[in-house]
């Protein structure tokens, strides 16, 4: 028997003002996709904010619908936006934030696990790590330069894709 342990690295930030100016404008773009969240049910709003190679931003959120697993979370409506229309256009990185009304949030919102797994897939489709911001507001701010360090055993098989 072999016992192997896994370490993630992630930076943390205190607050926003500690990033770079880009990074900053990248996660209130991310702020402002949350005013399109259809999030009616849960009542937690996400933003994300995808800036690629080329400057441009894509803005997405959370959308939601009374036949509840018909809605899909702000990173996946970001990520397969992008892979629609823009797939020769990396991703540089991506925000993500969250805001509700009904209590206050203290720690960036993490991704749930099948985003991580089509963020994992998008890195390895453009072939460049995609950088990754949860930021929140008013609150610390966590950045990982890959998807993998989140999501260390995601699936992927390389003799799947053609
Ligand atoms: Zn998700």
């Amino acid at each position: 028997m072999t016992n192997h342990e896994i370490k993630i690295n992630f930076e943390e930030y205190t607050s926003i003002t500690e990033l770079s100016a880009d990074d900053q404008h990248l996660c209130r773009e991310a702020v402002k996709a949350l005013a399109n969240s259809h999030s009616p049910y849960s009542k937690f709003r996400v933003g994300a904010a995808l800036q690629l190679q080329s400057g441009k931003i894509l803005h997405a959120s959370n959308q939601e619908n009374v036949a509840y697993p018909s809605g899909l979370c702000a990173e996946r409506v970001a990520l397969f936006n992008w892979g629609a229309n823009h797939p020769d256009d990396a991703i540089v990185t991506m925000a993500v934030t969250a805001k509700t009304d009904e209590f206050k949030l203290l720690k960036p919102v993490t991704s749930c696990g099948a985003c991580l797994q089509v963020m994992a897939e998008c890195e390895k489709m453009q072939g460049k790590p995609l950088r990754v911001i949860l930021y929140c507001i008013d609150g610390p701010v966590w950045i990982v330069d890959g998807v993998q360090s989140f999501l260390p055993f995601l699936f992927f098989e390389d003799r799947l894709i053609h």
